[in-house]
């Protein structure tokens, strides 16, 4: 059952009324408002008393509460248990929703711009700070925020690479890699998996000598996800970074799934870039990320710009080129700036998120068939299971088929598994309460029961 407490829509509506008296304000004069504007606050004010009144009472707002465009209000994180693995550790702090609620307006990181006019030099509310911050929390010598860990490849391969110049990637890299090496007229080489669905150094240093033997180039950049998208399995990152740097081809470090969940030493790990993405791993509102690099790379990818106007002769100062100038103007950094205490912080409790991860994952092990396709035990939040030779024999019977899991947890509102999979399918533990995810466990081993799979004992928690 999903959480149906109507305090949860009444919430939303006394939401929604501050922002209504909020409006009242904007719409006045800096003198204070005249007699009609302080009419129609009093007139919101008693509504949002009597919205007050509803919560007390827990009485149910009249019709659904609905945003222009008939767009509903989203209480996935309030009457769900959302195991959606993109989402997961995306999810705002409170401090985010606040940051954004005061700060969403356009350019909002703008009103204390000044000479040099850029971003990450703004003084004023902590911005140029908060990018030194970030450049330490990842070990680095300099970060700029980015519009998405996308971008942040793209800055760099678009840096590096000439047409036809090659990346070697993972042969799990994710689609954005191939994307920004398409975007820069590049070549992808990717290294294989091994037995275990890793990447080893070994493979990557063979990869690159083939390479090498068949084009007579060598590789620009060497891209590799510490933990990847499909099983978050763990890869040889560090060993992959010396051997890259054996041929003298620096290493990005795609962090998508490790920066702002598990502590990142870039330095340590000998990245020479480093990539985070501020909406899928720290809390932040989208499009948001982090490209950190070293003193080296710096001037190159970070190069500000060269052109000057042919008729008005207009130069650009230090606008970075890669940059576009500035990237995240208002409430995206904001979010991402007023999460980052929080994520400094939970970092450092990886360990527990990893304890429930193996613990939900020995769940699933003790219904019978069930397998885990991702490395086990598991070193990640993320996970990809199989349950062919569980839920699926029952889809084959049940008349929703492969919808029947989905539909089942989301009764008991559990969401975010992607509907109609009963073979393999992912989940992530990121984030959830012990209470929680002992729930999603129950859950599922409450569907095998009513379902009559068999229970076995010798992985049961
Ligand atoms: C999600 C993901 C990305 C893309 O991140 P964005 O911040 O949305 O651009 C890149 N790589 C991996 C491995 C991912 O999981």
């Amino acid at each position: 059952m999903v959480n149906q407490d109507p305090r949860i829509q009444r919430t939303f509506e006394a939401l929604f009324a501050l922002e209504d008296i909020r409006e009242i304000f904007r719409g006045a004069l800096p003198s204070g408002l005249n007699q009609s504007e302080d009419q129609a606050f009093q007139k919101k004010l008693a509504e949002l008393k009597e919205v007050i009144g509803g919560l007390e009472t827990g009485t149910p707002v009249s019709g659904p509460l609905s945003l222009p465009g008939n767009l509903p209000v989203r209480d996935r994180e309030e009457a769900c248990i959302n195991v959606q693995p993109i989402q997961a550790a995306g999810r705002l702090t409170v401090e985010a929703r606040k940051a954004l609620i005061a700060y969403g307006d356009g350019y909002s990181t703008c009103d204390s711009c000044k000479k040099p006019f850029r971003l990450d030099k703004i003084k004023e509310q902590g911005i140029s700070d908060f990018h030194g911050e970030l450049a330490e929390f990842l070990n680095m010598d300099q970060a700029r925020v980015i519009p998405g860990a996308r971008r942040g490849f793209q800055a760099v391969i678009s840096s590096l690479l000439e047409k036809g110049d090659i990346a070697v990637v993972s042969s799990l890299a994710h689609y954005t890699e191939f994307l920004s090496v398409e975007h820069a007229g590049g070549i992808v080489k990717e290294v294989p998996l091994n037995e275990k669905n890793i990447i080893t150094a070994d493979a990557t240093a063979e990869k690159i000598e083939a390479v090498i033997r068949e084009t007579g180039k060598i590789p620009k950049i060497t891209i590799i996800d510490h933990f990847d998208y499909q099983f978050a399995n763990e890869h040889e990152v560090k060993e992959i970074a010396r051997v890259s740097h054996d041929y003298d081809i620096p290493l990005l470090y795609n962090g998508a799934y490790t920066v702002g969940v598990m502590p990142v030493d870039g330095k340590a790990l000998g990245a020479d870039f480093v990539v985070g993405s501020g909406h899928k791993s720290m809390a932040a509102v989208a499009p948001s990320g982090v490209l950190a690099t070293t003193e080296e790379w710096a001037p190159l990818v970070f190069r500000t710009t060269q052109m000057k106007g042919d008729l008005t002769g207009r130069r650009f100062g230090i606008k970075e080129v890669e940059m576009l100038g500035c990237t995240l103007m208002g409430g995206t950094l904001f979010s991402m700036m007023a999460s980052f205490p929080a994520v400094r912080e939970r970092v450092k409790h990886w360990d527990e998120e990893l304890r429930k991860s193996n613990y939900l994952i020995d769940r699933i092990l003790s219904i019978s068939g069930s397998q885990v396709l991702s490395e086990y035990p598991r070193k990640h939040a993320l996970s990809k299971v199989d349950t062919t030779g569980s839920f699926d024999k029952v889809a084959q019977a049940h008349k929703k088929k492969g919808f029947f899991l989905s539909s089942e947890l989301a009764k008991q509102g559990i969401k975010g598994i992607f509907p109609g999979a009963t073979k393999a399918w992912k989940l992530s533990t990121y984030g959830l309460t012990w209470d929680q995810v002992k729930y999603f466990g129950d859950s599922l081993v409450g569907i095998a029961e009513k379902y009559d799979l068999e229970i076995l004992d010798e992985h049961a928690a």
